[in-house]
């Protein structure tokens, strides 16, 4: 299975390496590569039975040649028969056609029938010699992902060439499992997804697939649980009067969420197991003041507490709130910020501040803290915006620390149970479901391309308001296959027509992070007008005084996402307003309708992961990502039964050694969901 693709037959250095930009490098890799879809023309009918759309014949070469019709298009024309009839082939751009065929031979043929302006023709029909093993032609065809120079046909060359290696792998699930949820055997499933006899075929193989999945997930995510139970933490004891008095010189009231949500930390932290809990709240669900009353009792105890933020502006402006929640108390003198553009003198200070234990609240980025802090009495991580903290990651800490410190995880993106239980199965969750009173709903408004005038001089009524505005582009620059507006070209339009009267910056994520962080205080501090960006400024910053959010090429973002963004200018009591602009009138507006209508991020999610799958929600582009192959995550049966499969496997203290495939499977999940 580790056996590097070049030495497969049929596979010399040009495929591989086309292979390879597909991440394609081991025969594990290749075998893993499930069709994305298949094309039925496994039913042979005669000639005479023809009718349009896709049709396999068996017939026998008459004719066959090719000519160039101008520059740039050669069309290769054939006549085939059977007992029944006769038929034409046309094929565009393929001028070794001709050569390679040859007449009087019998042939499958698999394409589509046209009948086009008094023409009638298989166009671009697959077409290969007949036998008992046809690969592109009279049978269920798989489609494979392509790229460019490597077509599907080449990959089922290969995979038939593969096919009797497939047929003896060993079974990589425990038998007892395999026959208590009624599996295929994992030779059948991959055979039945490579090479299907019938559709039915197809789906038990998925089935077996999926199951497969979900159950290398569970098990990463079980086993990582079962670890973080043998450790030792620092306890923190709840001081009721410290967290009374706290809560009293609080601005505002605590909604219940998160009176419940700060409970359950308590709760958890208490113990000498270490705590290992995601809290998931919208965005301006009040995230922050949790995070301050979970480090508020850690540090009010002598212990260290760390928090993580993705960039540096969000670590200041956590910084900052920090030392304002914390003054009521008089521990704001605890804080300290910990980032890389720190002045010499500054960093050297910090540093020292805590070495003395005089500052215990650290909070910075990610590679600053776990680098150079002296971490003997860190009892609590924080990460923000993260959905949790990577395996190794926390390994390196406890090792530095000499114990495992409590991490609570804090999210915007709503997950849905079902997703949130598979692959975040080792953490303890907490909902932050309640916004704070007087939000107003941000107002959501689909728009039309020829309705964007109008709107551009309602916004700029707004902007004269002295308010601020988001631009959320798909792309960074101009596509030929996409047809939607990049963030270049918008940004281009503003600066010159659209808004040149303003002050407009471009945010992306190809700029370097340290230009990012000024573009982006920039526009925290109102010195820009208006942010055009990429979904970089998904993760972020609060800018309160930001009322707008447009999106571009709308209908290219999933409605999680959305939401997210629109998350962004529901900061304040002031009313925000999220535009969805679609590239053409006819983009289809039946998905965005929902989240003209819902504010419920949680509904939003579901609906996403039924529509665009897992990958929508987790984040396909970036690393990290969950990459399910074949199983649905709305397929809550399914689920369950993995689920309950990799729970009685542990509980039965069954070796994963002894399951080479499962091993490399459960690894590779806990790499991927650790690099988050
Ligand atoms: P997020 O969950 O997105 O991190 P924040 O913690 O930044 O949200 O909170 C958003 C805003 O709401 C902040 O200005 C914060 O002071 C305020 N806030 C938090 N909790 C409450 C509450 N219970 N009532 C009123 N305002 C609150
Ligand atoms: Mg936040």
């Amino acid at each position: 299975m580790d056996r590097d693709i070049e030495t497969l037959k049929g596979v010399g250095e040009t495929i591989a390496k086309k292979l390879g930009v597909m991440g394609i490098y081991t025969v594990r890799d290749l075998i893993y590569n499930f069709p994305r879809r298949y094309e039925d023309y496994s039913v042979l009918i005669p000639v005479a039975k023809i009718t349009p759309g896709p049709v396999t014949i068996e017939a026998q070469v008459k004719q066959i040649k090719g000519r160039y019709v101008r520059r740039g298009l050669h069309i290769t024309e054939a006549v085939v028969s059977d007992k029944t009839g006769s038929v034409r082939l046309v094929w565009f751009n393929q001028p070794y056609r001709a050569k390679a065929t040859k007449t009087d031979s019998l042939y499958f043929i698999s394409g589509n029938f046209e009948m086009g302006r008094g023409k009638q023709a298989i166009m671009n029909p697959n077409m290969e010699l007949a036998s008992s093993f046809p690969i592109n032609t009279a049978r269920i065809v798989p489609v494979y992902r392509e790229t460019k120079g490597l077509k599907s046909a080449t990959i089922r060359k290969v995979m038939a060439n593969l096919a009797e290696d497939i047929d003896k792998l060993p079974e990589n699930l425990p038998t007892n499992i395999v026959k208590e949820y009624e599996l295929s055997s994992h030779v059948q499933s991959l055979l039945g997804l490579h090479f299907p006899g019938s559709t039915n075929e197809i789906e038990v193989a998925r089935h077996r697939q999926g199951f497969e999945e979900i159950f290398a997930l569970s098990l990463a995510a079980l086993l990582v649980k079962k670890e973080n139970d043998r450790e030792k933490a620092l306890p923190v004891p709840f001081q009721e009067v410290l967290a009374r008095s706290f809560v009293k010189k609080l601005p505002f009231d605590l909604t219940d969420a998160q009176r419940k949500v700060i409970w359950q930390i308590y709760k958890d932290i208490e113990k000498d197991k270490p705590m290992n809990r995601m809290v998931e709240g919208d965005v301006g669900s009040g995230k922050t003041v949790v995070a301050a009353m979970a480090a508020l009792m850690a540090i009010s105890e002598g212990y260290q507490a760390a928090l993580m933020a993705p960039t540096e502006l969000l670590a200041r402006q956590h910084a900052e709130s920090m030392y304002e929640l914390l003054e009521s108390v008089g521990m704001h003198r605890e804080v300290v910020l910990l980032v890389g553009s720190l002045k010499p003198a500054e960093k050297k200070r910090a540093h020292e501040r805590i070495a003395s234990g005089e500052a215990k609240l650290i909070i910075g980025t990610h590679a600053v803290i776990s680098e150079k802090v002296d971490m003997h009495k860190l009892a609590l991580i924080i990460v923000d915006e993260q959905h949790r903290f990577g395996v190794e990651q926390r390994q390196k800490l406890q090792k530095k620390a000499g114990h495992m410190p409590h991490m609570l995880s804090m999210t915007a993106t709503p997950i849905p149970r079902t997703l949130a239980l598979t692959i975040y199965g080792e953490l303890d969750i907490s909902l932050l479901d309640e916004m704070p009173p007087g939000r107003k709903p941000v107002k959501t408004k689909i728009v039309s391309p020829n309705e964007k005038a109008r709107l551009y001089k309602e916004i700029d009524t707004e902007l004269e308001r002295g308010k601020q505005m988001f631009v959320v582009c798909p792309l960074i620059t101009e596509s030929d296959t996409l047809k939607t507006l990049s963030a270049e070209v918008v940004y281009k339009d503003f600066t010159e027509k659209t808004f040149k009267h303003r002050k407009v910056g471009l945010l992306h994520g190809k700029l370097k992070a340290d230009e990012k962080e000024k573009i982006m205080s920039e526009f925290a501090s109102g010195k820009l007008d208006i942010l055009v960006a990429t979904t970089v400024i998904e993760v972020g910053v609060n800018v309160p005084n930001a009322s707008i959010m447009l999106v571009e090429g709308a209908e290219r973002f999933g409605l999680a996402q959305i939401h997210q963004l629109r998350g962004r200018v529901a900061r304040s009591t002031e009313q925000g307003y999220c535009y969805l602009l679609m590239t053409d009138s006819s983009a289809p507006t039946r998905r965005l309708r929902a989240i003209e209508q819902s504010t419920d991020g949680f509904k939003l999610a579901e609906l996403d992961l039924e529509i665009r799958g897992p990958g929508a929600i987790y984040g396909r582009s970036q690393h990290g990502q969950l990459d399910l192959r074949v199983a649905n995550l709305t397929d809550v049966r399914l689920i369950n039964a993995a689920r309950s499969a990799a729970h009685d496997f542990i509980e039965k203290g069954e070796k994963l050694a002894k399951y080479p495939e499962l091993a490399a499977q459960v690894k590779e999940n806990q790499l991927v969901t650790s690099l988050n």
